[in-house]
């Protein structure tokens, strides 16, 4: 008896002194179900005013630089439903030793109807340097904390034009997407059904690793950033809209973002016009537009805001219904906001 009664009093103890630590430590999971009343209404009120209504699958921010009631309002002006934010953890949070960052949590706080958390980008430094640790905290926490989708990962990713101006050279990213830690986001992806978003520059030496995996993993929901941009053309001869449709009628769960540059945008390491789906008039290419239009469902829109660019919006969503004007109107508010929405909760809106 006595020994029972010191076990139990100890178990107690132990239970009260674990208690407030734990409260601290589980954040609240996403309520998706509320939320999604809110994006739909979001939705249906732009689509209401005559403006076919975008949701962004991929953009990241810094959490610690954005004024997100003045963001807000630029999206109300460009009838921006919503922006998936994916927040970015910079050289100073990694070194103090972050992985992991919860921005997307204040952001949904705030602006409920605006945005739809995405997690922590998968960018230098903290999925470069240390790849398996960013994963083992990241994928526990999409789950735990009931994240919609994953933000993007760089497994080859150039430099951005911004960043070779800076001369930042460290953002040349190179992370086989076929050795242990694609394996690891595929296979969670697999068993999941969440969907995670790849940069993988556009290469010949790159695509059939990526073949590979699709194959091995034909349950993985892959959103392959960047549709038709090609840093250097002399290293893609393959690629192109016959490849791509191929690609996509072997790979059911293969999809593609439609964030690129305008017509005159140049990538400043070829200073070549990396964005391909332009004529050199400026309008949409027919390949690409026909793809588009045969399998509207499998493209998303998207706009590529980063940290240093998130007074871009403006001229991004220029460019995108530049883009989806060279559509048929059927397919083009498919890639709007409608095909994200089925991704995302498979489910067809109805606007
Ligand atoms: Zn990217």
């Amino acid at each position: 008896m006595r020994r029972r009664a010191f076990l139990g009093g100890t178990a107690a103890a132990l239970t009260f002194a674990l208690a407030p630590h734990s409260l601290r430590a589980a954040p609240a999971r996403f309520d998706i179900a509320t939320l999604r009343k809110g994006w739909q209404g979001r939705l249906r009120a732009i689509a209401a005013k005559g403006t076919l209504p975008i949701i962004d699958i991929e953009s990241c921010y810094n959490p610690g630089k954005i004024n997100l009631a003045e963001f807000a309002g630029r999206m109300d002006e460009a009838g921006v439903a919503q922006v998936c934010m994916s927040p970015q953890i910079g050289k100073g949070g990694f070194d103090s030793g972050k992985l992991w960052n919860d921005g997307a949590r204040d952001a949904v706080a705030a602006f409920p109807s605006h945005f739809i958390p995405a997690s922590t980008a998968g960018i230098w430094p903290a999925w470069s340097e240390k790849p398996k640790e960013f994963l083992d905290i990241h994928l526990r926490r999409v789950v735990e904390d009931g994240y919609p989708l994953l933000g993007e990962f760089e497994f080859r990713h150039y430099p951005s034009p911004p960043e070779w101006q800076r001369g930042e050279m460290f953002r040349d990213i190179a992370i086989p997407i076929d050795g242990e830690h694609g394996h690891r986001l595929f296979a969670f992806s697999a068993e999941t059904g969440l969907s995670f978003q790849i940069h993988y520059e556009i290469e010949d030496g790159l695509l059939a690793p990526l073949e590979k995996m699709l194959a091995a993993y034909p349950r993985a929901k892959v959103i392959w950033c960047h549709l038709a941009q090609v840093r250097y053309q002399g290293r893609s001869t393959v690629y192109g809209p016959a490849y791509l449709r191929k690609l996509l009628e072997t790979h059911p769960g293969l999809y593609v973002d439609t964030a690129f540059g305008g017509p005159k945008s140049v990538y400043p390491g070829s200073r070549e016009n990396h964005a391909r789906v332009w004529e050199s008039d400026g309008r949409v290419r027919p390949d690409w537009a026909a793809l588009i239009e045969d399998h509207p469902w499998r493209f998303l829109a998207a706009l590529d805001l980063g940290g240093d660019r998130m007074d871009e919006i403006g001229d991004k969503v220029k460019t995108l219904r530049r883009f989806l004007a060279g559509l048929k109107s059927e397919a083009a508010g498919t890639v709007a906001c409608r095909s994200a929405w089925k991704l995302l909760f498979d489910e067809q809106i109805a606007l």
